[in-house]
């Protein structure tokens, strides 16, 4: 069991890229996602997204991030340029347990340094949540997420060139 924890969403600044956030965790393997502030904006287009395309991963924001770390049993990594490089991480990290990975937004307070059992850097550069997240659960997941099949309404076929949807037993080509 995967989950990721947004920390630090400002509804109206972050709707984009916390939404990011949240698309990139469900796509890349992610059972369940936290955001600490509520946003029904949020929570609706994941919502829409596991409709049309399917897979379970659960939403919930306006959750205390306190408490979700101190209900957690498993792992907790919070990823930021600062901590531990990523291959070192891996070998680390017990694939057996649960594992709650926290993101930030602006400045994150120093406690969750602290709550982590080990702080991660996708590279020591400041880049991006999203990217953080992603590049992260690649390495964590040895690329599985790859493999991980869907059963929403809608199924993209891959294709090298134009659109191949498959759509409740009808497939559509563009
Ligand atoms: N200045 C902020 C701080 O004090 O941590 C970081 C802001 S950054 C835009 C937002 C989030 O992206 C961070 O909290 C972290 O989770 C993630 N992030 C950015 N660069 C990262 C990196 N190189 N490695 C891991 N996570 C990173």
């Amino acid at each position: 069991m995967i989950s990721v924890l947004r920390i630090g969403h400002r509804p109206f600044r972050d709707k984009r890229i916390t939404t990011h956030v949240a698309l990139v965790a469900r796509a890349f393997g992610a059972d369940s996602i936290y955001i600490d502030t509520h946003d029904e904006k949020i929570e609706e287009t994941i919502h829409a997204v596991c409709n049309r395309f399917g897979g379970n991963s659960s939403i919930q924001t306006g959750i205390s991030a306190n408490r979700i770390i101190k209900e957690w049993h498993g792992q907790i990594v919070h990823l930021t340029m600062y901590g531990e490089t990523l291959s070192k991480a891996m070998s680390f990290l017990d694939r057996k347990q649960d594992l709650l990975i926290i993101v930030g937004a602006e400045k994150v307070p120093p406690q969750y340094y602290d709550f982590a059992d080990i702080n991660v850097s996708v590279g020591n550069q400041p880049h991006s949540e999203v990217a953080a997240v992603a590049v992260f659960l690649d390495r964590y997941t040895s690329q599985a997420w790859q493999e991980k099949t869907y059963d929403g309404d809608m199924k993209i076929i891959p294709s090298k060139h134009g659109k191949k949807v498959v759509s409740n037993d009808r497939s559509t080509q563009h």
